[in-house]
Formats: C-alpha cells, sequence, structure tokens
C-alpha cells in the first residue's frame, strides 16, 4: 500500500492537490482538518474540545490526534492508497505515523512538500475566508496558523528530509504544473 504525507502550510493547496490525487490514483484521503471539523458540525465531545484550539489556531494534542488518525486510517486499509492531509504537524506527531504504519506491516512512501512562499499563503487564506465559512480564516486566526506551521511543523521538512522521504515541489503556480509534479513522484513510487 502507498502511504503519502501531502506537506505544506496553510494554504499552499494541500486539501485541493489531495482531490486531484484521490481522482486520479482512487487512494483514500485522510484530512485531519476535515475530520474534525465534522466531529464539530456533528457536535460531537471531540468535536468540542477540538473547536476550543481550531479557533485559537493551536493544534489538538498530539495523543488525541494520533488516536483519531489511527481509527480513520484502519477505515481505509483496503484502498490502494492513503493520503495523509494535515497530520503530521509536529515531530510527535510524525513518529506515531511511523508507529502506527510499522505496527501494521506498512511505511511511509512519500512526504511531498507543496512550497509557497508565506506572503502567498497569507493572501490566499485571507481570499479563501471570504468563502470557506471557516471560522479560523479570518486574519488573526491566520496568522497564528502561520506562526504555529513555522515553529511545530516546519522542523518536519528537515526531519523528513534525513530520512530520505522528502520530495519538495514548487506550490506557486499553474495548479494543473504542481500536479503534474506530484504525478511524477507518484509514479516513481
Ligand atoms: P487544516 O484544515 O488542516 O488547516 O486544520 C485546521 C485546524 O485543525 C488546525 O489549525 C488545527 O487546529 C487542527 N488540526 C488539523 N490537523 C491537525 C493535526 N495533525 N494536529 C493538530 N491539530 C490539527
Amino acid at each position: 500500500m502507498i502511504n503519502i504525507v501531502i506537506f505544506g502550510a496553510p494554504g499552499s493547496g494541500k486539501g485541493t492537490q489531495s482531490e486531484k490525487i484521490v481522482a486520479k490514483y482512487g487512494f483514500g484521503h485522510i484530512s485531519t482538518g476535515d475530520v474534525l471539523r465534522n466531529e464539530i458540525k456533528n457536535k460531537t465531545i471531540l468535536g468540542k474540545t477540538a473547536k476550543a484550539y481550531i479557533d485559537k489556531g493551536q493544534l489538538i494534542p498530539d495523543s488525541l490526534m494520533t488516536d483519531i488518525l489511527a481509527r480513520v486510517y484502519d477505515t481505509m486499509r483496503d484502498s490502494k492508497g492513503v493520503i495523509f492531509d494535515g497530520f503530521p504537524r509536529t515531530i510527535p506527531q510524525a513518529e506515531n505515523l511511523n508507529k502506527l504504519l510499522a505496527e501494521r506491516g506498512e511505511d511511509l512512501s512519500a512526504m511531498i512538500e507543496l512550497d509557497v512562499p508565506q506572503d502567498e499563503l497569507m493572501k490566499r487564506l485571507i481570499n479563501r475566508g471570504k468563502t470557506s465559512g471557516r471560522s479560523d480564516d479570518n486574519e488573526k486566526t491566520i496568522k497564528q496558523r502561520l506562526d504555529v506551521y513555522h515553529n511545530q511543523t516546519s522542523p518536519l521538512v528537515e526531519w523528513y528530509q534525513q530520512k530520505g522521504k522528502r520530495h519538495s515541489i514548487d506550490g506557486l503556480g499553474d495548479l494543473e504544473r504542481i500536479f503534474a509534479d506530484i504525478c511524477q513522484v507518484i509514479d516513481k513510487l
């Protein structure tokens, strides 16, 4: 089974490109942000806990997030592949993902990074906020999320690089060109 982490800052295009990967390759897609937003919509206890963090632009605690991820991953074991979108966001989460995969006789195939400059991210997220209806797509929370990315998530770039798993793609420009670059990586796995 192919296991891919699609990686990048908020607004880097992970969700958009994941949809295109799903359409072309028929992989399962786990967006941890979508999972949490769904819990909020369904007013579950988990949703209530998650909302407090999401609305502040902060990360949900690692152990809780890993439990959620394992639960969703185990529903996708019959897929040809799985895309992890929005997970991991910290080094402990990445370690937990490796452990979770190893426990199931699996391995991470690749980390595909969408590289987008900070000022472009800000622009995209403010624009998305006009239509997304997301409570965290407002200027103050966007700034907080980009800080969290910089401080807690971006160290994963080097972490995956050292493990020989990182494939960096220029995430600025034409959607189809970006997707073609992603396909080149996947087709070699
Ligand atoms: P996203 O839709 O991926 O931008 O995620 C929206 C929000 O959900 C984030 O700002 C976090 O508050 C929370 N979240 C999503 N994925 C994770 C994760 N892997 N670890 C911690 N919090 C997460």
